[in-house]
């Protein structure tokens, strides 16, 4: 990811806290566009990351100003995935971690988070419950509070997806990113990623930008909600259930930027049922190899409703994400 380090919040001379984040690959899915109906179908596959999801990206940049600014602790509440993430870099960076996480999160993930020798809190309720508890224990101790969005450098890490998306398919750009949403840092960090290669001339000044489509679970879809009623603010979804944990966010604090940027980029958002979700993740692990995340198979759900409705051209070029590892999720 740092080969990036430009366009990164990082100081002359400074060395990044890294695990060798970024550079996945975009992986050409024939089999499945067929299986699918459509022309074009490419996986950005961010399950390969350390601890196995694209939180490392934004971890990775939140850990290096964290190191450089001295905090004495870092803290995050989490679906899961960030909890693991922030421990392995706290643990690279040699900065105690605290993490506060549903009961529900996968094993897999808590026992990660243990092992990287963070400090583990489970929290009945959601992700939210478990912000509360992180913003009082970060308040009282004067902690680094890694929560997504409350600090500035998480979602630039995030920026580099959309670089490279760009730059593997040689500076043009796909015509829909499908993008499985929670507090959707990658989405709106993409969306920012493409403005900025615009502004450097890095794509070409006619290109159309990505439509960017927003995939959610139907058991928690403010988001999904939210634009289909046209608000520019999304109401918390009340009773969150999913179990595509990274997807169990009821309120995200970038509502507005998700939102602007669905709607700017012509894009569109819809919810998969719970089947749908586990079938998807065996349609792209059987079609692709690719160790699919509930997460990710929530996005090719989505996909078969946008097409089957007509949402979403047979022959657009689709760029599937999927955000983290299937194994994690297995016990
Ligand atoms: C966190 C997470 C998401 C949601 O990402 P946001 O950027 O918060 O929307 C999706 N999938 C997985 C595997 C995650 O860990």
């Amino acid at each position: 990811m740092w080969r990036y380090a430009a366009w990164m919040p990082l100081l002359p001379d400074e060395a990044p806290v890294t695990l060798g984040e970024g550079a996945t690959p975009l992986l050409r899915a024939d089999a499945l566009a067929r299986a699918i109906g459509v022309r074009t179908v490419w996986i950005k596959e961010e399950g390969l990351n350390p601890t196995g999801s694209f939180k490392a990206r934004g971890m990775s940049a939140a850990v290096t100003r964290a190191r450089a600014l001295n905090v004495p602790g870092m803290v995050v509440p989490t679906a899961g995935n960030a909890g693991a993430a922030l421990a392995a870099y706290g643990a690279a960076a040699g900065i105690p971690v605290r993490v506060y996480a549903p009961t529900e999160t996968p094993p897999a993930i808590l026992t990660t988070i243990r092992v990287f020798g963070a400090e583990l809190i489970t929290v009945s309720g959601h992700i939210g419950d478990a912000g509360r508890a992180a913003r009082e224990f970060a308040a009282q101790q004067r902690w680094f509070d890694v929560s997504t969005l409350r600090e500035p450098y998480r979602i630039e890490g995030k920026t580099t997806m959309g670089l490279e998306i760009a730059e593997q398919l040689g500076w043009r750009l796909p015509g829909a990113i499908i993008y499985p949403t929670g507090g959707g840092t990658g989405l709106i960090g993409m969306w920012k990623a493409f403005h900025e290669l615009l502004a450097a001339g890095w794509i070409d000044s006619e290109t159309t930008l990505p439509r960017m489509i927003s995939a959610q679970a139907a058991g928690c879809a403010p988001i999904v909600r939210a634009f289909h009623a046209g608000e520019e603010r999304a109401t918390p979804w009340s009773d969150p259930k999913t179990h595509a944990s990274g997807l169990r966010v009821p309120a995200a604090l970038g509502d507005r930027l998700i939102l602007r940027a669905l709607r700017e980029s012509h894009g569109d958002a819809e919810a998969a049922e719970e089947d749908e979700i586990r079938a998807g993740a065996v349609d792209i692990t059987r079609h692709t190899g690719v160790d699919a995340s509930p997460e990710g198979g929530c996005a090719l759900a989505v996909c078969r409703r946008l097409v089957a409705s007509g949402r979403l051209s047979r022959d657009a070029e689709i760029v599937l994400f999927n955000t983290g590892a299937g194994a994690s999720y297995r016990t």
